[in-house]
């Protein structure tokens, strides 16, 4: 079908088979929506008892977005534990149906199957090692795991017993890893001797030691055995799990807390510049993730859902482990990448596990759709009933391979907008409700208020088709409560830019029939003789050509123009660089788009620095084009940093 307003952009409503499944259709989201902000008292009243509570909430929402006093309060008087929300209250009727799936890095390896039983066993140990360490309510602990079980069992026993977990993931540096450990002053961490990752295996132990050389003596570190390498040990310091398993009580009784008692802290990716500790709190949150995992991905009883996301990054917090297992869903984690062995892993582990929603990042989906769609079509995917995105704007070239290639087009595609600080879904399709449009994160999930404000004025813009600044009027129970051990800053970056509104920092486009485009950050808007656009546009355009398996674009100061356009491009696998390409990239994207947005400037970018959740860091970039290399910031975060050095090297027009 094509869109009326735009005959060049196809667009997929529901199929009647979605639609007769799905929890939402098209009706049931108008009318539900309507009642979440007409009346969002009663009806979060309503939702709020999707989870457990030890004392049920008479008080729903108790929020104020006003200048000076920034307050967010969900459920305030309830109290709860998230972990026998995830586990405990499933044992009467799913004990024995499989928790979690563990695919391993290597396929040789064994899978292994956890089911709700295990898993309760698991974290009560788990969580009486930590108490025997000393970890009480409130205490803060690191986790810097490889993507195990045991970082499942890690969150759920900090949370069985209210201690507060911030993970760490497990590529980052010692530099790093210390901040963030000094950062929330942890009592423990909790490591493993290696990581296996894409065949190769990263010394988490002793990085953490590393680590720890600047951080308090009383810090402890609990260790995993994953793949029994030799470790430095320090009596007293580090404390053997694999062994104190073996002894711990089955049992560990679920503390209450209050809903607004802090369930875990992480620290956002960085793209944009220091990463903010984000604090999400226990009873909002645990709604929210459990709500949209079930609706955003239509999880039914019995399904095998997927999330490739690492826990260290806020998507695995709530749809590996929080959402999925409050809903009693079977979950599967991954350890390895997408492209080991081969281009096919991911599509191997879907056609074994027989997995029926998959949520990946459009990073991924861009990299394999390079690597030739034989790796897909030679594995059998005929379980895949409905395939997600999440963490950049996809673009409709990406969108489309995702949807012929892997979905066969009888998957609905959710492209989720969200962030760390949200804690779930804001703007996403639902797959019985919405017709689909490649590259629209399309709809506010139920309770969202998306506004879109003229960036100079911070006014409120009512008419459609529009672009500007992406806000949202109110709060929904997953938001961020502050920033850890600052609430300044939390006030600071969300809410003065535009009073009275939380800014989200990404900018976008709502069009004639009021869905919605996320065009990029707000800071990624670039202006050209005095055309303002925004970078991601002429990214896609890049991508929609043959050559191009990536590319990213910043702007740089440009003498005549104001800025001037400046792309890092990746080229597919079977490509070299050429003047002529380099020519008919630039031609390629005046006829896409316009002259305006002709590239001044084209490098050839063999990798990109992206952060570990595959988000490319433009500010690093921007600082690179703008021939600024001793300025890159914080650069702890990114998943390969020797990519900088080499595009330094390498820089166009040095
Ligand atoms: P920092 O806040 O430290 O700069 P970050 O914003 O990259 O880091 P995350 O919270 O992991 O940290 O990412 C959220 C951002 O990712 C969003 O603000 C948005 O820019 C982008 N994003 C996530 N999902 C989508 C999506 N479906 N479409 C477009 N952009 C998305
Ligand atoms: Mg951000």
């Amino acid at each position: 079908m094509t869109n009326p307003a735009h005959p060049e952009i196809r667009v997929y409503p529901p199929a009647a088979d979605v639609i007769a499944r799905a929890h939402v259709d098209a009706a049931t989201y108008d009318e539900m929506y309507a009642a979440s902000v007409n009346d969002p008292d009663a009806f979060w009243a309503e939702h709020g008892k999707r989870i457990d509570w030890i004392k049920p909430f008479t008080e729903v929402k108790n929020v104020s977005f006003a200048p000076g006093n920034i307050h967010i309060e969900w459920f305030g008087d309830g109290t709860l534990n998230v972990s026998a929300n995830c586990i405990d209250r499933h044992l009467d009727t799913r004990a024995d149906q499989t928790a979690i799936i563990f695919e391993p890095d290597d396929p040789q390896e064994p899978a292994e199957y956890i089911t709700y039983a295990q898993l309760h066993r698991r974290v009560c140990r788990m969580a009486n090692i930590l108490e025997t360490m000393g970890v009480r309510k409130g205490d803060r602990v690191v986790i810097y795991l490889p993507m195990i079980p045991e970082a499942a069992y890690a969150m759920l026993a900090c949370a069985r017993i209210g201690a507060i977990h911030s993970i760490v993931f497990a590529g980052f540096s010692p530099d790093a890893l210390a901040a963030r450990i000094n950062g929330c002053d942890a009592k423990v961490v909790i490591t493993a001797d290696h990581a296996p990752r894409g065949g190769r295996k990263t010394p988490l132990k002793s990085n953490a030691d590393a680590a720890l050389l600047h951080c308090k003596d009383s810090v402890k570190c609990l260790v995993v055995k994953r793949t029994g390498g030799q470790t430095t040990w320090i009596d007293g310091r580090d404390y053997d799990y694999n062994e104190m398993v073996l002894e711990a009580n089955d049992y560990a009784r679920p503390v209450e807390v209050n809903a607004e008692d802090p369930l875990f802290i992480l620290y956002t990716s960085g793209s944009t510049g220091q990463p903010k500790g984000v604090v999400h709190t226990s009873g909002g949150y645990l709604v929210y993730a459990a709500m949209t995992h079930e609706i955003t991905f239509d999880y039914h009883e019995g399904d095998v859902y997927w999330c490739t996301a690492d826990v260290g990054w806020v998507t695995g917090h709530s749809y590996i482990v929080y959402g999925p297992l409050a809903n009693g869903a079977t979950t599967l984690m991954f350890e390895g990448v997408p492209t080991y062995p081969d281009a096919s892993r991911f599509w191997e582990v879907c056609e074994k596990h027989k997995v029926t929603q998959f949520y990946t990042a459009p990073t991924a989906i861009r990299a394999l759709m390079g690597q030739g769609d034989e790796f897909v079509t030679k594995c059998d995917l005929s379980s895949l009933r409905l395939l997600g995105s999440v963490g950049e704007p996809i673009n409709p070239e990406a969108w489309n391979w995702y949807n012929d290639v892997v979905g066969k087009g009888k998957c609905p595609i959710v492209d989720t907008w969200w962030q760390t600080e949200t804690g779930g879904h804001l703007l996403t399709p639902l797959p019985g409700a919405h017709t689909l449009k490649p590259g629209a994160a399309m709809k506010p999930f139920f309770g969202v208020q998306p506004v879109v404000l003229d960036p100079q004025s911070g006014e409120e813009i009512h008419e459609s088709p529009t672009e500007g600044v992406l806000c949202l009027r109110d709060s929904w129970p997953g938001q961020m409560r502050t920033v850890w051990g600052d609430h300044e800053r939390f006030e600071k970056t969300y809410f003065a830019d535009y009073k009275g509104y939380y800014f989200s920092g990404d900018g976008c486009r709502r069009d004639e029939d009021g869905d919605y485009w996320i065009t990029g950050r707000v800071d990624d808007v670039i202006n050209v003789s005095g055309h303002r656009m925004g970078t991601a546009e002429v990214e896609s355009a890049l991508v929609a050509h043959a050559a191009v398996a990536e590319a990213a674009v910043v702007g740089y100061p440009h003498e005549i123009k104001g800025q001037g356009i400046y792309c890092y491009v990746t080229l597919m696998n079977d490509q070299e660089p050429s003047e002529a390409l380099y020519k008919e990239l630039r031609n390629w994207v005046r006829t896409e788009i316009g002259p305006i947005a002709s590239p001044d400037v084209i490098q050839w970018a063999p990798g990109l620095p992206k952060t570990r959740s595959g988000k490319i860091m433009r500010r690093i970039l921007r600082k690179i084009a703008e021939n600024d290399f001793g300025a890159l910031g914080d650069t702890s975060t990114l998943a390969d940093p020797s990519v900088v050095d080499d595009l330094i090297a390498n820089r166009a027009n040095k």
